[in-house]
């Protein structure tokens, strides 16, 4: 199964698409796990992932679109996967369309998680708290959500347009058991899941 989550830093997409994952036997591949775990190198990249990280801007396509390629040409993902913070901007999401009619792929449903930014700033604080994030204090939120707004929101109303039938709104602000039983509900009535 191949299913694409998208929504704004802090809609708890990344609790959900593990919990998803897990479920449905498939990989979690969240390019801001990846990422995150490229800083622990000590290389120059890894100086210069850390400083647009922490400021809240996005990494350049290029490194994306490669991690991307790796990840779905390799065996982990042989089952299905979700994409949770890919594609983020319009010259990803070309890329991510392109390599899925080349290899021949069909995405099999889309969420699209939607929350009130105001909430958004209070989980991440909370968050930062926990995790101790660099990219999380309100300074990088606003810079994140801008981001957001500007280049991944257009992304994600692509999607839904292209892909009506398949795409569904998740209102984000429910408790976590919530939404994972939404979830698997629209995954039981999705056409595309029901035809296979
Ligand atoms: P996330 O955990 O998805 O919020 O990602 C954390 C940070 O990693 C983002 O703020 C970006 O700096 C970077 N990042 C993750 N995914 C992407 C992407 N698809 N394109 C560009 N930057 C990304």
């Amino acid at each position: 199964m191949k299913i694409i989550f998208f929504g704004p830093p802090g809609s708890g997409k990344g609790t959900q698409a593990k919990l998803l994952a897990k479920e449905l036997n498939i990989l979690h591949l969240s390019t801001g796990d990846i990422l995150r775990e490229k800083l622990n190198d000590g290389d120059t990249l890894s100086i210069k992932l850390k400083q647009i990280m922490s400021s809240g801007n996005l990494v350049s396509d290029e490194i994306l679109n490669q991690i991307i390629t790796d990840k779905l040409m390799s065996e982990e993902c042989s089952n299905g996967f979700i994409l949770d913070g890919y594609p983020r901007t319009i010259s990803q999401s070309n890329f991510l369309l392109s390599f899925f009619k080349s290899n021949n792929l069909n995405l099999d449903i889309i969420f699209n998680f939607k929350i009130d930014f105001k909430l958004v700033e209070e989980r991440i604080i909370n968050r930062s708290k926990q995790e101790q994030r660099s990219d999380d204090n309100l300074d990088v939120i606003k810079t994140r959500i801008e981001k957001y707004i500007e280049e991944t929101y257009p992304v994600s109303e692509f999607f839904s347009e292209k892909y009506s039938q398949i795409s569904f709104t998740i209102d984000a602000s429910q408790e976590v058991h919530k939404i994972q039983k939404e979830l698997m509900n629209f995954i039981k009535k999705s056409p595309k899941i029901s035809e296979n």
